[in-house]
């Protein structure tokens, strides 16, 4: 009769560390424990072991699951501070690709009656359209995004610069 009591007051053992014990159970368990050294060291045991195991796995969850986050947040930080900088380049390159079609326009459309206008050789006001915005305008733009891009650890400095 006894020995029969043993392994459902040990399963109700198990079942209490899970926390899905009834009142009742809860009862007719802690009343055993009073009356058996042997089921209430089995339940010292499985309470010790339980312990040991949330000891031994949770603190080193915890940390990784801090590191994930904290990996997260800092890549999170990166992207959010290279997003605007990014934006910057492609807005600045289209800049610099305009002025340079405005220029390659206004010296093909506008040299010569410019040249007329100030009185000058078409030819030179052409040169000097092309030397003077053309040429530039198209090395920012093709020089730019490589400039922008190589120092991309100082992007904030650059950013201001430009
Ligand atoms: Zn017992």
């Amino acid at each position: 009769m006894q020995t029969d009591l043993h392994q459902p007051m040990r399963r109700l053992v198990d079942r209490s560390l899970a926390g899905e014990l009834s009142s009742s159970e809860h009862h007719s368990l802690r009343d055993h424990l009073h009356a058996c050294a042997a089921c209430q060291k089995y339940a010292d045991d499985s309470r010790r072991v339980i312990a040991g195991l949330g000891g031994f796995s949770f603190p080193a969850n915890a940390d990784l699951q801090a590191k994930v986050f904290a990996a997260l947040a800092q890549r999170a930080q990166q992207l959010e501070a290279a997003q605007p900088a990014r934006r910057r380049i492609v807005h600045t390159c289209i800049a610099a690709l305009l002025l340079t079609i405005v220029g390659s326009l206004a010296a093909l459309h506008l040299g010569n009656p410019l040249a007329g206008l100030l009185h000058l050789e078409p030819a030179k006001t052409q040169t000097g359209v092309l030397a003077l915005w053309v040429l530039p305008s198209l090395c920012f733009c093709l020089f730019l995004p490589a400039l922008l891009l190589l120092p991309a650890r100082s992007m904030n400095k650059k950013g201001s610069v430009l």
